[in-house]
């Protein structure tokens, strides 16, 4: 069976909310997630492995630099168009969706705050699927405060000497170049920026590192409950040798170029979310009706059609959020308090549907194929990455208290 054939019936005629172009991008997602057995979902889930095969496909089909412009190789589509392929990925659990979303995440600050040659070097290969890139700024004692960061980066004739950890990096394992988030120590190859309101200055430097660089290495891979298949792991610096050249901004521009990043990222993780909410439903919904056909279920039960709508408007609810913010991306006017909100909201939703669906339908809902288990397992995780919901939640507030 193919993931597709039980969720065809819940779409809503996707042209009377989307242009022709959108449209054109949500069905390529569909085709190219067609082809993808449920077996195979369900194997790279249960083993933990990542489908780099798949992936180079989705680049050839040119989704995995869809949003930026053809210059440097990529698709030229709007925002919106790449939500519709994370939702309608995430929907059914295409093996793929998260390293493709940190993949478009990492090709946003080479292609804000990049050199000519960065952008050459990177951009294009990724594009093709020839690289994939991977983003690292947590550190174990450095999560949600990335002030406390303690890699360090030391300017030393024609290159900086990196070291330190970096933690639950997505794609980790299996990434060509990295996007890393460093403190520089000592003088820089260019000055920093003048102190900042507080009197401090701040010395966080953004660097893409290459996976062949001496006094690189992959750390300990992790085995989570959710988001497995990703190649999650650990990065070790050990006077890691980064050409200066690989510098991505100025010196002192780290926090930008990572927050430049995260911002978009947020609307990427709440289509994603949405797509979680949906296919949780889209289970839901095919046992009620089978339970239904076979007289075991009565959907004059108010109790159980009261939660079912007002699942369904919780999903709805998430998805006018999300493309809202995306719309405002496509704008050239990014509303990040906005994404934050569609962040919270749509995590929160997947969370809430898959843990009703599987209340309602009790162990069907732990069936694997359903994806409904999965889903559960995995909107955990999307409630922490990114900035958890509490820590958007706090941005969401202090935008208005500003
Ligand atoms: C599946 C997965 C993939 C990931 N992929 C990546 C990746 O590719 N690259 C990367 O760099 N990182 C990645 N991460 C790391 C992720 O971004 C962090 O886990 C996240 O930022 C939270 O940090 P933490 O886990 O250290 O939690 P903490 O920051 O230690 O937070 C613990 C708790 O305290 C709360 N809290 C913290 N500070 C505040 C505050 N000021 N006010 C109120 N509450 C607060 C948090 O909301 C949370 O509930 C990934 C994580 C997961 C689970």
């Amino acid at each position: 069976m193919l993931i597709t054939e039980d969720a065809k019936q819940q779409d809503s005629d996707p042209s009377l909310r989307y242009s022709p172009e959108q449209v054109a991008w949500l069905k390529k997602a569909k085709a190219f997630a067609d082809t993808i057995p449920i077996e195979d979902v369900i194997k790279s889930d249960v083993e933990n492995s990542f489908r780099r095969d798949l992936f180079e496909k989705a680049c050839q089909e040119g989704l995995g630099a869809l949003p930026f412009p053809k210059t440097y190789g990529g698709t030229g589509g709007d925002y919106v168009s790449f939500c519709l392929v994370n939702e309608e990925f995430a929907r059914r659990c295409v093996p793929i969706m998260s390293s493709l979303g940190v993949h478009v995440l990492c090709q946003e600050p080479v292609s804000r705050f990049g050199t000519e040659e960065q952008k050459q070097k990177y951009l294009v290969p990724s594009a093709t699927g020839k690289y994939l890139a991977a983003f690292g700024l947590t550190e174990p004692n450095a999560g949600s405060d990335t002030a406390a960061l303690e890699t360090t980066a030391k300017f030393n004739g024609d290159h900086y000497l990196l070291n330190g950890t970096k933690t639950f990096i997505t794609s980790g394992a299996s990434a060509d170049y990295y996007i890393v988030m460093a403190k520089v120590v000592g003088e820089p190859h260019k000055p920093f920026p003048p102190a900042g309101e507080k009197g401090t200055v701040d010395t966080i430097t953004a660097f893409i590192v290459e996976r062949g660089y001496a006094g690189f290495e992959i750390g300990q891979k992790f085995d989570m409950l959710g988001m497995r298949g990703y190649s999650t792991c650990e990065l070790v610096f050990n006077d890691c040798k980064v050409p200066v050249e690989n510098t991505l901004g100025d010196p002192g521009q780290g926090r930008k170029v990572a927050l430049s990043s995260l911002a978009k990222g947020r609307v990427t993780i709440a289509a994603q979310a949405t797509g979680w909410a949906q296919g949780a439903l889209d289970g839901l919904i095919k046992v009620l009706k089978d339970e239904k056909s076979k007289g075991l279920f009565d959907d004059s039960l108010n109790g159980l059609a009261s939660v079912v709508g007002e699942l369904v408007t919780q999903v709805d609810s998430a998805r006018v959020l999300t493309y809202q913010a995306a719309a405002t991306i496509d704008l050239g006017e990014p509303d990040n308090t906005l994404a934050s909100m569609a962040k919270a909201t749509a995590t929160d939703a997947a969370m809430k549907v898959s843990t009703e669906a599987i209340s309602i339908i009790a162990s069907l809902g732990l069936q694997p194929e359903l994806l409904i288990e999965r889903i559960f397992r995995d909107a955990k995780a999307g409630q922490i990455y990114e900035g958890t919901n509490q820590i958007q939640r706090m941005l969401i507030a202090r935008a208005l208290l500003r």
